[in-house]
């Protein structure tokens, strides 16, 4: 199939007007989508820009010295973050994930994540606070992003062989730095630490008994992430996705059996699974091959503050022109054209690319500028 390829700067800059409902409703926390699904989770990229060129996301032939990045006072500042989640907050939004781009690029982040970790959700426990990075710059930032009142981190690691993740990552940098920046993460109480290894066949999957054995009996959830058809750079093909089935079939036959285990919560990405010795869990994201729309409450913010309500979808919602217009609206009207948006999703993108629909056809957002 022909991806329709569009420029990322036509999509970015396409999105219908907003416009604030006539009567308005306080929010109650308990928003649903047309499928019933909840707004539960919220993700926000605070860059749109890398230090690495992984091949799968930022192909260095699209992602070149050329490429135009947003300019920085297109960017939400950190109040402009702050204010929004806290509407998703009162939407039901229990969980928000720091991403990117490179989320510790963001100058000063820490400052955000100290304003994030003073909401409190509906019922007044503090918010699970986590943020996704590819681990370059964590040795040197883990302790100042736990006191600022991050919870957690998911780490991006996708080889322990060095030649292997330098081509993955294509600028040359070495599996140690991010080993260590794992490490200063767990010491700095910010663990257990995931760590996503995108599986792209015949690139990496050699990889994927090396990584599962260093991952064994330590505290880490090495998660395996089904290479995904985001964006329209990455050139992506069917047959590069390894599916987790056959990924749990390999581990097992290299001697190290699972057993499969309940999920935490309702709407959870990964598959969880443990070593049948106890030492220790796995995760698996099969997002091509067993889809999670049905129960998917995840909403995404841009880096210039447009609402995504899929992964995959086509456009979003500028949030940031309601944030910044002169009529200066209240947290209740933009509540409320968050309820309209919400209400109406109806995304299911992976389950109509699983039944072979047109859904697959549709124009894509890179995974770089949305955040994964
Ligand atoms: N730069 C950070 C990082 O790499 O962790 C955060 C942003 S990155 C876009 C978030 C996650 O998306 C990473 O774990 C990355 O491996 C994953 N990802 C990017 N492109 C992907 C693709 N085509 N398929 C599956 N996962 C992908
Ligand atoms: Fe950067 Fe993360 Fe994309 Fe790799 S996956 S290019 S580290 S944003
Ligand atoms: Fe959610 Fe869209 Fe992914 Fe389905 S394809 S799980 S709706 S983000």
């Amino acid at each position: 199939m022909t991806e329709k390829f569009i420029p990322l700067s036509e999509l970015k800059r396409f999105s219908p007007a907003l416009s604030v409902p006539e009567v308005l409703k306080t929010p109650d926390g308990q928003l649903k989508d047309a499928l019933s699904r909840p707004l539960h989770d919220l993700r926000i990229s605070v860059t749109d820009r890398c230090n690495f060129r992984c091949v799968y996301c930022m192909p260095k032939e699209v992602f070149d010295k050329d490429y135009q990045y947003l300019p920085h006072k297109s960017l939400l500042s950190f109040e402009e973050i702050t204010r929004i989640a806290s509407i998703f907050v009162a939407h039901g939004v229990r969980k928000i994930r720091l991403t990117g781009g490179e989320p510790l690029l963001r100058k000063h982040l820490e400052r955000l994540i100290e304003m994030l970790a003073k909401l409190r959700t509906i019922d007044g426990k503090p918010l699970d606070l986590t943020l996704t990075t590819n681990g370059s710059l964590l040795a040197r930032k883990a302790q100042s992003l736990k006191d600022a009142g991050l919870t957690r981190v998911t780490v991006s690691l996708d080889a322990l062989d060095d030649a292997i993740f330098k081509r993955m990552n294509d600028v040359d940098f070495s599996v140690n730095e991010v080993l260590e920046g794992i490490a200063a993460a767990e010491a700095a109480g910010l663990g257990p630490v995931k760590v996503n290894m995108v599986v792209k066949a015949g690139l990496n999957d050699h990889e994927i008994i090396p990584m599962t054995r260093y991952f064994k009996g330590k505290p880490h959830i090495l998660r395996f992430i089904e290479y995904m058809d985001v964006g329209a750079s990455n050139g992506w093909k069917l047959d590069e996705v390894i599916p987790s089935s056959q990924v749990v079939q390999r581990i097992q036959d290299a001697g190290m059996p699972l057993v499969a285990l309940d999920a935490n919560y309702t709407g959870e990405t990964a598959a969880r699974w443990r070593h049948a010795d106890g030492s220790g869990e796995l995760g698996f994201i099969s997002s091509v091959t067993q889809t999670f729309c049905h129960d998917c409450s995840r909403a995404r913010l841009s880096t210039e503050g447009k609402l995504y309500t899929c992964l995959f979808a086509s456009h979003g919602h500028d949030l940031r022109a309601l944030l910044r217009d002169k009529e200066q609206h209240s947290d209740l009207a933009i509540a409320n054209v968050i309820s309209q948006i919400w209400q109406q999703r109806t995304d299911r993108y992976s389950e109509l690319r699983s039944q072979n629909t047109p859904g697959r056809e549709q124009k894509k957002i890179e995974m770089s500028y949305i955040g994964g």
